[in-house]
Parts: C-alpha cells; sequence; structure tokens
C-alpha cells in the first residue's frame, strides 16, 4: 500500500494512531522489520477509523499500566523523587485530569518543563516511547474530536519524502525554534510533531517496557 500523506487534522492523528498499532503488532514477532500482517494491522484501523467503524481506545489500559507501573518515572524508569507531570502541559490547555496525568521523576519533569510529550522528544531527537504516545495521541484526538477539529485541514509538511527521509525527518524539521513563529497558540498539543513514519520494530525493542499486552 502506497504511504498515506494525511491531508487533515484528523487524518494525521488516525494516521499515527494506526502505525502506532502496527509498531505494537510488530514489537511481538521479534522481526527486524514490519510483516505483512502489521500492515494489514495498520490499514484496517487507519481506514476503519475514517470510516467510524472502528474507534479509539478509551484510556482503561493506559491508566492500569500507570497505576502498574506507578513506582518508577513513565519517562526514563527512574524511582527517585516521583512526581506527576501533564503529558500536555495545562497552560497550553491540557487538562488537569488523570489522563493528562503521568509518573515522571523530578529530572525528567524539571528537563520537560513547559514542552509537552512531542516537543520534548524533538528536542532530545528520540522517538517517543510508545505507551506515551498512545496516550498523547488519545488525548490530541479527544480534545480535536470534543473541540471539533478533525477536519482542519493542515500544512503541508516540508520536503515530504516517506522513502527516503529518515525516521525521525519529521521530528527534525519541525523543532521548537523554527515552530514557533508559525505555530497556532489554539492548538495544545504539537500537531506538526504528530508521527507519520514509525521506527522498525528491530528499532523499538528498547522503547517498549514489555513484550505483553502491548496492543492499542
Ligand atoms: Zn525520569
Amino acid at each position: 500500500m502506497a504511504t498515506v500523506i494525511p491531508r487533515t487534522v484528523g487524518e494525521s492523528l488516525f494516521w499515527s494512531y494506526a502505525n502506532l498499532a502496527m509498531a505494537f503488532t510488530g514489537d511481538r514477532h521479534d522481526k527486524p522489520k514490519y510483516q505483512q500482517i502489521d500492515y494489514i494491522v495498520r490499514n484496517k484501523l487507519y481506514y476503519g477509523l475514517l470510516r467510524g467503524t472502528h474507534q479509539i481506545a478509551t484510556f482503561l489500559k493506559d491508566e492500569m499500566e500507570k497505576l502498574d507501573a506507578s513506582d518508577a518515572c513513565c519517562y526514563c524508569g527512574s524511582q527517585s523523587y516521583l512526581t506527576l507531570d501533564h503529558l500536555i502541559p495545562q497552560f497550553k490547555g491540557g487538562k488537569h485530569s488523570a489522563d493528562n496525568l503521568v509518573v515522571a521523576c523530578r529530572s525528567c519533569n524539571s528537563s520537560k518543563n513547559a514542552l509537552d510529550l512531542m516537543e520534548w522528544m524533538a528536542k532530545k531527537k528520540k522517538f517517543p516511547p510508545l505507551r506515551l504516545l498512545r496516550r498523547y495521541l488519545k488525548l490530541a484526538i479527544q480534545y480535536c474530536v470534543e473541540n471539533g477539529l478533525m477536519d482542519v485541514m493542515l500544512e503541508p509538511r516540508e520536503g515530504a519524502r516517506p522513502k527516503l527521509a529518515s525516521l525521525f525527518d519529521d521530528l527534525d524539521k519541525n523543532s521548537i525554534s523554527e515552530r514557533s513563529e508559525g505555530a497556532s497558540p489554539a492548538w495544545p498539543f504539537a500537531i506538526g510533531l504528530i508521527p507519520h513514519r514509525f521506527p522498525d520494530p528491530v528499532d523499538l525493542v528498547a522503547r517498549v517496557p514489555t513484550a505483553d499486552d502491548c496492543d492499542i
């Protein structure tokens, strides 16, 4: 299947969410590259979300995992000086709700500061942990649905070269300094940093805490 180039905010979020499902599936089989079944999972979910035959999952799984891992920082695993961090900062419009709160050590909380998850990862030039990205995408989709923003047209991403570009081009090309001038304050999350391409499974292993129970 040809790579999808999302045209709207909703397509961007759904495409990322579907790729996330593919990444979770790909991580299960311990093969370095995605398999046919992984692409089928992604495509079925993406077009199902567009047609309304599939739905974004609730935060139940995210919250259960948060409880299970509440003794460690969700970003680095440290068990020292734990705090609560808003995945999407409150001053940007992130809610003070359980869905938006994660456990973070003081060091990560301080480093992340006023950035949201994707902005912070872009600054560190790292792909976000899958489970955090799952929560982040759910929050972003929830916000856009509630505020009628899913059909807003996206500005084309500069130099969209899906087959040639590196996995992290999206992050690199939308660095915070480059984005700050044109960023709309209306978005509480980093719409320009929503990942449309994901690392191969071989590069995801270290980023998925456990191999079990890792679906969308
Ligand atoms: Zn930490």
